[in-house]
């Protein structure tokens, strides 16, 4: 037989000059082309574009997780920023503070105006008119 690598002339499973055995050298070969005609039937049938799509959704799962845990860190790091913030004593009037804006989410600094008077609810609601149209 006759060596597949070095074309040398063997007469049993081994080769004399570069030591290439047969027999296994046929197995990977028989291997290889099982290999690449499952290869090749998985991309004529179509599911290497399922691989494609699982892939991708992977990737998105992999982002959408990302987000959400950069999110959290934020807000909690948000949270824990603005506690250490309100705790403690409470701001003087005149007294600049971050205040956190609801609309933009954006923390800015605000004057601590003095508290307005406490509204006396009790005595000012006066009675609804009575006058009956005459
Ligand atoms: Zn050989």
């Amino acid at each position: 037989m006759k060596c597949p690598v070095c074309s040398a002339e063997a007469a049993g499973d081994e080769c004399p000059s570069c030591g290439l055995i047969f027999s296994k050298w046929k197995q990977r070969q028989e291997r290889a082309k099982l290999e690449a005609r499952a290869a090749l039937n998985i991309l004529e049938q179509g599911p290497a574009q399922a691989a494609v799509d699982l892939r991708r959704g992977r990737i998105i799962a992999g982002v959408f997780l990302a987000a959400w845990m950069i999110g959290l860190t934020l807000a909690a790091r948000h949270h824990m920023r603005t506690r250490r913030v309100s705790k403690g004593r409470s701001a003087q009037a005149g007294e600049m503070v971050p205040f956190l804006d609801p609309k933009t989410g954006a923390v800015r600094m605000v004057k601590v105006y003095p508290a307005a008077p406490e509204v006396q609810t009790e005595k000012t609601v006066p009675p609804p008119p009575s006058s009956s149209g005459d």
